[in-house]
């Protein structure tokens, strides 16, 4: 009947045999299969009810171990779905210590450590994506939840405006706050607006083409018939589909003139201003009220990590301070009082590692290669007949379909590039999903993982086409 104090001469075993363990699944990395074959059969075996007596550390973390064969090689150069990448070794080594030193990032008095950390890694998060160093930051558990602090400090400022503390006093007395955006609007921002009690159907969407950007006239036409009225406006940078911008700058001028509240969200789409080639994309973001960006996505951190930025910190900490009788003060922020969660992991770790690891020029090496590899699987399309690259390779995304010669009903159409999407899951030699873009259904690998080269990008156009041969 064992208590944790009775085998804590388990605990350092117990990191040894995960080093091994880890160890052995990094090694599979580079050739593995993203979806082992037995992947679904090992999953649905997991199971059992709660144990009476335990078996000690070692023992349940051989079970763990055992269980390997479920997991997805999403840290590998292969995975090319959702945009997310994997976890540099810097990223990786720090994130282990965060848990083995399991510091409460929530006050200086849990952890100046933790406390101090944090705002050095948001603010040189800062200067890798050329954001004002006077706006506050803050890391989350990813994107969702960084648009739900942009958001909060949206709502906060819209409250203000019509002389309301919505922390304090909730809706009661506000107009419904307008909001609008194009297509391009990412459900996760949709949950924040949710979550917030702003409501989703308040988005008004103004799409300026099928592929949903964000139709600037109209928004225009819109915010002066709001005759001064504060409106939030939801603009993206990196669309999940095709990886294509808003134009934001238009937006932020708009934003500007009409005294509107400007999120962006720029989950991996923020990224390109760290690069030269790419960061025209990406202008005028720093114009906005609040943008957000992900950890686990370009910068190559474990889950669970995201940014969020405010252009006037005071609109976050009040979003969030709650009432508490804590001091924020500059350089040793309460972080439990700047977003949602009080408790928190250090995530700071991982993401002041990775960028004192490689720096800014290993950053830019990295999402410039990755840009370039993007383009390659855009010419590789482009030269085969029997596929269609549906949209301009702006960033790391190629949207493409199969579209063989002579084929042209569309519903026949959607049903081979979903079943060749199925077919290419199932394979798992490289992972990508289908999605519906302007209509059709197609493939959008996206080129995000540190480990990513020339050899891992070919097989995604060599995969499809030899999967659309055999499954015809
Ligand atoms: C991935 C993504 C999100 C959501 O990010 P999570 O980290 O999964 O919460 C939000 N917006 C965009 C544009 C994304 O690509």
């Amino acid at each position: 009947m064992p208590d944790p104090l009775d085998l804590r001469s388990e605990h350092e075993p117990a990191l040894e045999l995960a080093l091994a363990e880890a160890k052995a699944f990094l090694a599979t990395l580079d050739d593995g299969l993203v979806r082992g074959r037995d992947a679904d059969e090992v999953a649905d075996a997991i199971g059992g009810s709660l144990p009476d007596d335990g078996d000690g550390a070692l023992e349940a973390l051989r079970e763990l171990s055992a269980m390997r064969g479920a997991a997805t090689l999403s840290p590998g150069p292969r995975f090319f779905h959702f945009v997310t990448g994997g976890a540099t070794p810097a990223a990786l080594g720090a994130d282990w210590l965060a848990s083995a030193l399991d510091q409460n990032a929530f006050v200086w008095t849990s952890s100046p450590l933790g406390t101090r950390l944090e705002a050095v890694a948001t603010n040189w998060l800062k200067e890798l994506f050329r954001l004002p160093a006077e706006w506050s930051g803050i890391l989350t558990t990813g994107a969702t939840m960084a648009n739900f602090v942009g958001l909060a400090a949206a709502r906060r400022w819209y409250g203000e405006r019509h002389g309301v503390d919505v922390e304090a006093d909730g809706y009661a007395g506000l107009p419904p706050i307008p909001v609008f955006g194009g297509g391009y609007v990412h459900a996760s921002a949709e949950k924040a607006l949710a979550m917030l009690g702003v409501g989703t159907a308040r988005i008004r969407r103004l799409e300026a083409d099928e592929a949903g950007r964000l139709d600037i006239d109209a928004l225009q036409e819109e915010l002066e018939r709001l005759d001064g009225r504060p409106a939030i406006l939801l603009a993206t940078a990196g669309e999940v589909n095709a990886g294509d911008f808003d134009a934001i700058e238009r937006i932020a001028e708009l934003a500007e003139r009409f005294g509107a509240w400007l999120h962006v969200d720029g989950a991996f789409g923020l990224f390109a201003r760290a690069s030269e080639s790419a960061a025209g994309l990406a202008a005028g973001i720093e114009r906005a009220d609040s943008v957000i960006a992900d950890g686990h996505k370009w910068l190559n951190v474990p889950y669970e990590c995201g940014f969020a930025f405010v252009r006037e910190p005071s609109y976050q900490a009040g979003a969030f301070t709650a009432g508490a009788p804590y001091l924020t003060t500059e350089d040793r922020p309460a972080w439990g009082f700047l977003g949602p969660e009080m408790s928190r992991r250090a995530r700071s770790f991982a993401t002041w590692a990775t960028l004192r690891a490689y720096g800014r020029n290993g950053y830019r090496a990295m999402i410039e290669r990755h840009l370039a590899l993007a383009q390659r699987v855009g010419e590789q399309v482009e030269a085969a007949s029997e596929l269609q690259l549906l949209a301009p390779v702006k960033l790391n995304v190629v949207c493409f379909r199969l579209h063989p010669p002579g084929l042209d009903d569309e519903v026949a159409l959607d049903e081979l590039n979903r079943r060749v999407g199925a077919a290419v899951i199932e394979d798992g030699r490289v992972y990508f999903g289908t999605t519906v873009y302007r209509g059709h259904v197609c493939f959008r690998p996206a080129i995000v993982n540190w480990l990513t080269t020339e050899r891992d990008v070919d097989l995604i156009v060599e995969t499809v086409r030899e999967l659309a041969a055999v499954t015809a």
